[in-house]
């Protein structure tokens, strides 16, 4: 049997090791030049920083022993359980791991002993595999014309964009920060201290924006940097301007709204975050879940 897995994104990877471990022959294919997709670390000068997840939570049994894994080799660690919310009391009591070289080491971590082939863009659903793993976001999955079932899931997913500034200070400004949550702002909606997630304590704060704001920058996102950067200062008393870098995710966070964990015809799959809550860890369930289907099939078969 072979399979291949279009994304190499946390579902993707997490679906394409299930099936390598039990013998399967995998071949990733994913159109970016690094692994990782929406657990993105991006070099800025001579560090990265987050600029898409935040941090992932690890409340599911398994999930929570590869997230283990990861701690026991120095890979991640719980980073903290205390947002600030701004209008409003602190969120406690989730733990949000991070990770010391930027979350996407994580992703390169499960694509390690992968055969995944960088900067391929597939526009159609190979033929000549057994089975296809379309491990995205439902509108960039309709790009490749799945089949009816499929199709039609991937329609019904909604999406919204969000614009990410990495804002660098010439020094640490601000006070007791790790990340707060921003609610009913026309901007900003989160804002994470780079410097206490990754343990280095550089000058840097990630801001993510509003849906609102990124729909009207999708074409230029440049443009929302400085907006982005004036929420942020105006919100934690900064007043030094920092250099300002923006990333754009058209799909960034889907609608919550799917109860099962993937759809297929029988031959092509649909992964990923969207199949429950917005996570990290949905999308390890939801790429584990087609793996463990497509193995519950061929044994059916066989
Ligand atoms: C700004 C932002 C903040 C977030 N914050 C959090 C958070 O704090 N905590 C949390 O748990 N989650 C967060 N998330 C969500 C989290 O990042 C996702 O749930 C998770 O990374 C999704 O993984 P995935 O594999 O489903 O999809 P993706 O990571 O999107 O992977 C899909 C992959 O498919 C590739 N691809 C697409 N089309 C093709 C094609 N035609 N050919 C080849 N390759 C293709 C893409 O390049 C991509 O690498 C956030 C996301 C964003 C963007």
């Amino acid at each position: 049997m072979n399979v291949v897995v279009v994304g190499a994104g946390v579902a993707g990877l997490s679906c394409a090791r299930e099936l390598g471990a039990a013998g399967v022959r995998v071949q990733v294919v994913e159109r970016g030049r690094v692994v990782g997709g929406r657990l993105a670390s991006k070099r800025y000068g001579h560090r990265y920083a987050d600029i898409g997840a935040a941090y992932f939570v690890a409340d599911d049994p398994d999930f929570r022993a590869v997230a283990e894994g990861w701690r026991a080799r120095g890979l991640a660690r719980p980073w903290t359980d205390t947002f600030q919310v701004f209008p409003g009391e602190p969120a406690r009591g989730t733990e949000r791991w991070a990770a010391g070289k930027g979350l996407r080491s994580l992703a390169e971590d499960l694509a390690s002993g992968l055969d995944v082939r960088l900067e391929t863009t597939l526009s159609a659903i190979p033929a000549d595999a057994d089975a296809v793993v379309l491990a995205m976001p439902g509108p960039q999955a309709l790009r490749l014309d799945p089949p009816g079932a499929v199709a039609e899931a991937a329609r019904a997913q909604r999406w919204e964009p969000v614009i990410a500034a990495v804002l660098t200070y010439p020094e640490r400004v601000w006070g007791e920060l790790h990340g707060a949550f921003v609610n009913d702002h026309p901007v900003l909606a989160t804002v994470c201290n780079d410097g206490d997630r990754r343990g280095d304590g550089a000058p840097v704060l990630v801001a993510h924006s509003t849906a609102e704001l990124a729909r009207r920058h999708l074409d230029d996102p440049a443009q929302a940097g400085p907006l982005l950067a004036a929420a942020a200062g105006e919100l934690l008393g900064i007043k030094e301007e920092p250099e300002v870098a923006t990333h754009r995710w058209t799909f960034a966070q889907p609608a919550a709204g799917e109860t099962r964990p993937f759809v297929t015809d029988g031959r092509v799959w649909l992964a990923g975050d969207a199949f429950g809550k917005p996570r990290v860890q949905t999308a390890w369930l939801s790429g584990r879940a087609v793996a463990q289907a497509i193995l519950a099939a061929q044994s059916t078969a066989g």
